[in-house]
């Protein structure tokens, strides 16, 4: 479980997030959806510690992560996979090379576990073979995957993705919208995906938070999210014509 109490984040006169309090729950995925520069990365950047609140608290399980230094937090740090929006590889590595570098890093495995561990969960993300391959040679979904596969690698407890979809099809995007609902039931990690696809959103959003102006506007589960009558919600969700249909059906 994950917790944020009271998160206050500003850049400048820029107040980014006034007073965030939220709950994520093992074992589910949890969204965070609002508007372009509504705060979602800055949000799960201070609850990773790539951003220090400046206000507030961010708990892992029963652990006050905020308050831990540098050292504290490793073990924590070691639980974590991140799946950054951009999928964030090394270019001049190659896929198996993207994720031993997180096992050099953060264990102590010998070489031959680590490449072990580097196929186990490039067959995961369903991508055998490809591990001598660069970046660059791969599709946009298939860089995703390999951002999977090295978030993966050290059997994280906690995962986190921020806009896992954007920039690919619809139907890649949903397979990776699927692959990250599948690894949370498998490895019962507490999930948190940010994103604006109103697809991921009717498609595992477990549980839901709304950013807008700096607040948590709306919380809830993609069932209650057709029935909102949350203006703000409503006009961020239902400006899509299929999420218009949507409700109209289920009226
Ligand atoms: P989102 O992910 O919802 O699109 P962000 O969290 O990236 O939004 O950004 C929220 C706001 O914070 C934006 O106005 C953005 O310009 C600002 N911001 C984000 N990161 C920084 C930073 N490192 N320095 C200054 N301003 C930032
Ligand atoms: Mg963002």
């Amino acid at each position: 479980m994950i917790e944020v109490q009271d998160i206050h984040k500003s850049f400048g006169d820029n107040k980014v997030l006034e007073g965030i309090d939220a709950v994520f729950e093992p074992g589910r995925v949890s969204l965070i959806i609002g508007g372009s520069g509504s705060g979602k990365s800055t949000l799960l950047k201070c609850i990773v510690g790539l951003h220090k609140p400046d206000q507030g608290r961010v708990f892992f399980d029963d652990q006050e992560f905020t308050k831990m230094d540098f050292e504290e937090k490793v073990p924590i740090r070691k639980e974590i996979g991140m799946l950054f929006q951009n999928s964030a590889l090394f270019d001049s590595m190659t896929v198996e090379q993207n994720i031993i570098f997180t096992l050099d890093m953060f264990s102590d495995m010998s070489r031959k576990e680590k490449i072990e561990r580097a196929n186990f969960c490039l067959e995961r993300v369903n991508l055998t073979k490809t591990n001598k391959l660069y970046p660059a040679e791969l599709s946009g979904g298939m860089k995703k995957r390999v951002g999977i596969a090295r978030a993966i690698s050290m059997n994280p407890k906690y995962l986190f993705c921020d806009e896992p979809n954007s920039g690919l099809d619809p139907a890649t995007a949903i397979l990776i919208d699927e692959l990250v609902q599948d690894l949370t039931d498998e490895f019962q990690c507490t999930t948190i995906v940010v994103t604006h696809d109103m697809n991921s959103v009717m498609g595992i959003g477990d549980y839901i938070m709304f950013l807008y102006q700096g607040q948590k506007f709306w919380e809830g589960t993609k069932d209650d999210i057709l029935r909102s009558d949350t203006k703000e919600l409503n006009d961020f969700v239902f400006a899509s014509p299929l999420m218009k249909a949507a409700r109209e059906v289920i009226k």
